[in-house]
């Protein structure tokens, strides 16, 4: 099977008007930089699908002015082959100009109880840019399924609103997020850690494994939770360690399969998020 690379928007059309009416396609939007975690995405199409596109694009309009944009890792020939390995159909690799072909663009907000807290607080514009484009890649891609971790839980909690509220004819599977060895979420920012960074972001990972241990124990208080996980965040400039239900409302009690432990915290110059779905 030959794994193919796509640019234009044009060109995915053309490919997919060819297929058959019988296939079903997955989807996995990325921003690239491919590991593991993406991988386990991928893996979940391949399972389920006849057919797995994946996208690679560095969302500009999902970045604040002083984020990461420029500096974002990229390397397409080593996330192509990566692709390649792991068996994709299609690679959509766009420019700016083709996503966003306008200089006065639609954009998408998100609900108001849902978008501008946590990370759509911190990083304003973020979850307008995030749910924007991911409405014009399902236009354009048609997926049957589409892939999200886990690890981006807001991002995840949002675009299902997305396709409910907006009758998208797409199924959003949430994916569990992978760890690396150490039990530090994967992600294509942990490249900015140095090894003391990476060892002090360990507490993220710390607090909530012991947060989930107490909820194992019978602990349901939120707020007791909470200063657990505090305790082993200490040292680390904390943006957010929060409970909420999949509205992304504050909870007081723990109600299982509808709950959701957030943090959020800087360590050095990197920020990270890690979560604990419960
Ligand atoms: P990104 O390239 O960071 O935009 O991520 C693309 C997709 O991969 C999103 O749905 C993320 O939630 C998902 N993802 C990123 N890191 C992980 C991880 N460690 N485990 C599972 N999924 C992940």
């Amino acid at each position: 099977m030959k794994t193919l690379l796509l640019s234009a928007p044009g060109e995915f059309q053309d490919y997919r008007r060819q297929l058959h009416k019988d296939v079903c396609i997955g989807f996995v939007p990325t921003m690239g930089a491919l590991h593991e975690g993406h991988l386990s995405l991928i893996k979940a199409s391949k399972q389920n699908n006849t057919h797995t596109v994946v996208s690679i694009f560095v969302n500009p309009t999902q970045f604040g002015a002083n984020e990461d944009f420029t500096q974002y890792p990229r390397d397409i020939q080593k996330d192509f082959k990566i692709c390649q390995e792991a068996g994709v159909d299609v690679v959509f690799a766009p420019e700016i100009s083709q996503m966003y072909p306008n200089n006065d663009e639609i954009s998408i907000n998100p609900p108001k109880n849902m978008g501008y807290i946590y990370e759509g607080f911190i990083r304003e514009g973020h979850f307008n840019g995030v749910l924007t484009i991911v409405l014009k890649l399902i236009h354009l891609i048609c997926p049957h399924h589409i892939y999200f971790g886990q690890k981006d839980a807001q991002q995840l909690l949002l675009i299902k609103r997305l396709v409910s509220d907006t009758f998208l004819p797409t199924k959003v599977i949430p994916c569990p997020t992978q760890r690396d060895f150490d039990g530090l979420a994967l992600s294509s920012r942990n490249i900015y850690l140095s090894p003391q960074d990476r060892k002090e972001a360990l507490k993220i990972p710390i607090a909530l494994q012991n947060i989930k241990k107490a909820i194992q124990e019978g602990e349901i208080n939120t707020s007791v939770l909470i200063e657990l996980g505090k305790k082993e965040l200490k040292g680390l400039e904390v943006a957010y360690l929060d409970a909420c239900d999949y509205n992304l409302v504050q909870i007081q009690k723990i109600r299982q399969n509808a709950s959701i432990i957030l943090i959020a915290a800087k360590v050095g110059k990197t920020r990270l998020i890690d979560n604990l779905w419960i």
